[in-house]
């Protein structure tokens, strides 16, 4: 079992990182969750795969545990399914005192976080994350919410869990390109944030990718420590949680531009490769160490070129996000393998030549 405590202004909250479902109720209890009305939410893929077994458990610490199946996929991730979840919620009868509980990828953790921030004017949630993007991401730092009118995540909440809850086996179910897609993010920590990480990744690719139990609490809970961290020193992201958007500007703007037909570890994964191209360019890393990132992408399956796209039209795409943050474009590059900063002032033609490097 690993143990990460996250801190922010308000909250304290432990995560919970372990290779079975044991010591969930253990953990809940010391939640105060015992005897209380619990719901569980969980998406129809996850439900056939874990829902029983986790009601089971549920019921050795409450009488009152109800649930709602939810439809998986980003597609569902709107008001619709919010407000088949508060039917739920007041069908199940759950009160102020009641708890949620999200059993699933980053979509259900969004939405049952938004749906407990909202509910009665905002009640308590556990998250129990099973994809490995969850588990090392969306569970963490308190942002919930849904997509609206073709926006992603412009409609939400900052609410933060009571708990989160992972049990690595159940990574075993998840397809390996959604496995993959969630390295991507994982590499993203150890780049921004830590170079022995990076040396510890890039050492175990094929440990990784075959699940082996111990290589993937570590990594987890490295992740963890790294997200928990971040969000801990900038809940609100004022200034170090935009360190967490590295390759994410390009990564965003291609995959609308794909119209989402890539994962989103996947099209971070090429946004990656850009952003470290440009530091490249900037004289911030070295020809080596750009190398050494490119080929962890590809040792891990994940996608680093493109094709069909014209550079302009992504650099175009670049400014998409002004509409939603009325904010400047910024650029998180590294300054090393394991360090980076926030440029706001960056030429066009850099941007495009590493945009050009991806095609
Ligand atoms: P997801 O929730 O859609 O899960 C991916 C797929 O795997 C789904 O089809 C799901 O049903 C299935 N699945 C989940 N767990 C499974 C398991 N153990 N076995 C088999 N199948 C399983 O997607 P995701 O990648 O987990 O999350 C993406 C979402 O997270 C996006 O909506 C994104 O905006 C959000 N996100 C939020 C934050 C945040 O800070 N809140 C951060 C990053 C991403
Ligand atoms: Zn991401």
């Amino acid at each position: 079992m690993r143990h990460v405590q996250v801190q922010t202004t308000k909250n304290e909250y432990p995560i919970i990182i372990h290779h079975n479902f044991d010591l969930l109720c253990e953990h809940l209890v010391k939640q105060g969750v015992q005897g209380k009305k619990v719901c569980l939410i969980t998406d129809d893929n996850v439900s056939p795969l874990y829902l029983n077994h986790v009601v089971k458990l549920l019921q050795t610490i409450t009488n009152e545990v109800s649930y709602i199946v939810i439809p998986h996929g980003e597609k569902n991730k709107n008001l619709d399914t919010i407000q088949t979840i508060y039917e739920g919620l007041l069908a199940h009868k759950l009160d102020r005192e009641s708890v949620l509980i999200a059993l699933g990828g980053g979509v259900t953790g969004d939405m049952v976080g938004f749906a407990s921030a909202t509910y009665m004017r905002g009640i308590d949630f556990i998250q129990i994350p099973t994809t490995l993007l969850a588990q090392v991401d969306s569970s963490i730092g308190g942002k919930t919410g849904v997509d609206f009118d073709g926006y992603k995540n412009v409609v939400g909440a900052f609410h933060q869990p009571r708990l989160v809850y992972i049990n690595t086996q159940t990574l075993s179910t998840l397809p390996i390109r959604e496995v993959q897609a969630g390295m991507a993010e994982i590499i993203k920590h150890s780049l921004i944030e830590s170079a022995t990480y990076f040396k510890y990744i890039t050492s175990h690719p094929r440990e990784i990718l075959a699940l082996e139990s111990e290589i993937l609490e570590e990594l987890i809970y490295e992740s963890c420590l790294i997200k928990s961290k971040v969000v801990s020193a900038d809940e609100k992201e004022k200034g170090l949680r935009a360190t967490l958007n590295f390759g994410h500007t390009i990564g965003h703007a291609v995959e609308r531009l794909l119209n989402f037909s890539l994962l989103h570890g996947e099209c971070v994964a090429i946004g990656m490769v850009a952003a470290a191209y440009l530091s490249k360019g900037l004289n911030q890393i070295s020809a080596k160490d750009f190398m050494a990132i490119e080929a962890c992408m590809e040792a891990f399956n994940l996608p680093t070129r493109l094709d069909n796209l014209d550079p302009e039209v992504v650099y175009q795409e670049l400014y998409y996000d002004k509409k939603t943050k009325y904010n400047a474009l910024n650029f998180i590059v590294l300054t090393s393998i394991g360090s980076c900063e926030m440029k706001h002032d960056l030429e066009k033609n850099v941007i495009i030549d590493a945009i050009k490097y991806i095609m």
